[in-house]
């Protein structure tokens, strides 16, 4: 996704004009639209690496039977 914003770098803090990248994960969960995503805002300079921990809202039924309640999803 080409969208651009400006604000500090997630990794050294500079403000300026950032990058937008997305880590896409194949869970359907309650918090995003879709599978879940994290959006990292980043300048030019840091190279993105994907976070090593997420918060994911799941509703505890789906929880419970991810199976039965497609959990799951393939990402491309
Ligand atoms: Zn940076
Ligand atoms: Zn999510």
């Amino acid at each position: 996704m080409g969208d651009m914003s400006v604000g500090p770098c997630y990794y050294c803090g500079h403000i300026g004009p950032l990058n937008i990248t997305y880590y896409n994960y194949p869970i359907v969960c309650n918090c995003c639209d879709g599978n879940h995503k994290i959006r990292i805002e980043h300048c030019n300079n840091c190279k993105t690496e994907q976070p090593i921990q997420t918060k994911i809202w799941i509703s505890t039924e789906k929880l419970l039977d991810p199976v039965g309640e497609n959990l799951f999803v393939k990402i491309s």
